[in-house]
């Protein structure tokens, strides 16, 4: 993995309205990582990654992109740029056929016969989507849709991709198997930013985590050392 895949933020302010949300968050993953956002509900940390992928706009701040500066680009541009955003509630068409929601994944590519192949990665990859190719996304459980709407985000190719909250609702059993696809994929040489409300599970498959408080990053460490800081993230995430 080149510098191509190494993500810098830069002191972004964010909004919604009037209502300032990120009050100057800065962070880096570099090529390769895989980083955690975590801290308590309403932190920001949602708001963080709609702004790298360009759903929301950066009043001051820059985002940069291997290098390149990608800050307030349009989402396809980002998505083109090889940003994969999986948002939070995984949002699949409920509607339409697992393979359906994958071939709109890849929406920006035109070949169909490219179309086909990135599917066939992601039955490789999801031999449970396989069995279910034909079935409708909303009558798959919600592991199934996790995974579902992390295969759909991988088909656009992405060198980074961002993950808000996969293992919300899961039973332990599912999300452990949401992070052992997430790892796989970090493998295969795709840096990862995770939101996760899930502290140990975050921690547990990311190397570095920064600590979000109202719109700020309060700390900024490395995995194992506020895995052992307990009274850190008691002041920092509540309880947890
Ligand atoms: P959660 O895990 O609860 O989503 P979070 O850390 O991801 O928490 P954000 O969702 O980024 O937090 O929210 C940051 C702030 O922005 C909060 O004060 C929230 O109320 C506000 N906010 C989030 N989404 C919107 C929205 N669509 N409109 C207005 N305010 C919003």
């Amino acid at each position: 993995i080149g510098n191509g895949a190494s993500l810098k933020v830069d002191r972004i302010r964010v909004g919604y309205g009037k209502t300032v949300a990120l009050h100057g968050i800065s962070l880096e993953v570099g090529a390769g990582e895989i980083v955690a956002l975590i801290g308590a509900n309403g932190a920001g940390k949602s708001t963080t990654l709609r702004a790298i992928s360009g759903l929301l706009k950066c009043a001051e701040g820059q985002v940069t992109w291997g290098g390149q500066s990608i800050t307030n680009w349009a989402v396809d541009r980002i998505v083109a740029a090889g940003i994969a955003h999986c948002p939070e509630e995984r949002h699949v068409w409920p509607n339409m056929s697992v393979q359906e929601n994958l071939a709109l994944g890849a929406y920006l590519c035109r070949s169909k016969a490219e179309i086909e192949r990135r599917i066939g990665i992601a039955f490789h990859r999801f031999p449970r989507l396989k069995e279910r190719s034909r079935q409708l996304a909303g009558t798959l459980s919600g592991g199934e849709q996790q995974m579902l709407a992390i295969a759909r985000a991988l088909m656009s190719e992405p060198r980074l991709l961002m993950l808000d909250e996969p293992s919300l609702g899961l039973s332990p059993k599912m999300a452990d198997e949401v992070f052992d696809v997430v790892r796989e994929i970090n493998r295969h040489g795709v840096t990862v930013l995770l939101v996760e409300q899930n502290v140990h599970n975050a921690l547990s498959v990311a190397s570095r985590a920064y600590v979000v408080e109202t719109g700020r990053v309060a700390a900024s460490r490395d995995a194992a050392s506020l895995l052992g800081d307990p009274a850190l993230l008691n002041a920092y995430l509540g309880g947890e």
